[in-house]
C-alpha cells in the first residue's frame, strides 16, 4: 500500500516518501490515514480485506476499530515463531526492489535474482542487517506484542504456529479463519 502510494505520487505518498527518505519511521497518524483512504475503495466493501503487518501498535488498533465502526475485524491472527527462527529467516530474506515480492536464499527467484513476478532486481534489504533486525525485534516487543492481549480481550485473536513451510502456515491460517466463520454463522 505504501509502495503504491509513493509510486502514484499521491499527497500521502509524497509525505511518506519525505519521512522515509530521512530514515525516519512513519507515525501512526500517517499510516492510519493511508489505511482509511484505502478502505474506502469499492473493492473493499464488495470483497472484504486482509491487512498484513498492520496495525503494529495499540494506537493503530484503536484507530482502526474507530474507522471500521460496527463492521469491525472478523479476526486478528498472531503468527507465533521462536526468535531464533525469526533471525534465521530474516537473515535469509531477499526482496524485489520493484514489487516487494519475497524470496530467500533457500527459495530464490527462478532466474538469477530477477523477480519472477516483475523482473525487478532481488536484493537483501538494508534493514535486514543483524543490527537492524535486533532493533526491529526490540520495537516489536515494546510496541507490537501488547496487541496480542489487546485483541485477546476483544475475543478477536487466533494464534497460529509459524513453523514449517509457507504453505503449512497458510493452511493453518485458513483453518483459523474457517473456524471463526463457522462460529459466526453459528454452526
Ligand atoms: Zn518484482
Amino acid at each position: 500500500m505504501l509502495r503504491a502510494a509513493v509510486k502514484e505520487g499521491t499527497a500521502l505518498g509524497e509525505k511518506a516518501k519525505d519521512i522515509m527518505d530521512r530514515g525516519e519511521l512513519l507515525g501512526d497518524d500517517l499510516i492510519m490515514e493511508m489505511v482509511t483512504e484505502r478502505l474506502q475503495e469499492s473493492d473493499v466493501r464488495a470483497r472484504g480485506f486482509v491487512l498484513d503487518g498492520c496495525p503494529r501498535t495499540v494506537g493503530q488498533a484503536e484507530r482502526l476499530a474507530k474507522i471500521l465502526g460496527p463492521l469491525d475485524l472478523d479476526l486478528a491472527i498472531d503468527i507465533e515463531i521462536d526468535t531464533r527462527i525469526v533471525l534465521r529467516r530474516l537473515a535469509a530474506r531477499r526482496v524485489c526492489v520493484d514489487c516487494g515480492a519475497n524470496y530467500s536464499t533457500s527459495n530464490p527467484p527462478l532466474i538469477n535474482w530477477s523477480c519472477d513476478v516483475c523482473g525487478g532486481e532481488v536484493i537483501q534489504r538494508e534493514d535486514d542487517s543483524v543490527e537492524a533486525i535486533s532493533r526491529r525485534l526490540e520495537l516489536y516487543e515494546r510496541q507490537t506484542a501488547p496487541l496480542i492481549a489487546w485483541y485477546e480481550e476483544r475475543h478477536q485473536l487466533a494464534k497460529v504456529a509459524g513453523t514449517g513451510t509457507p504453505d503449512a502456515v497458510t493452511r493453518r491460517m485458513i483453518r483459523a479463519i474457517e473456524q471463526r466463520r463457522q462460529r459466526q454463522v453459528g454452526l
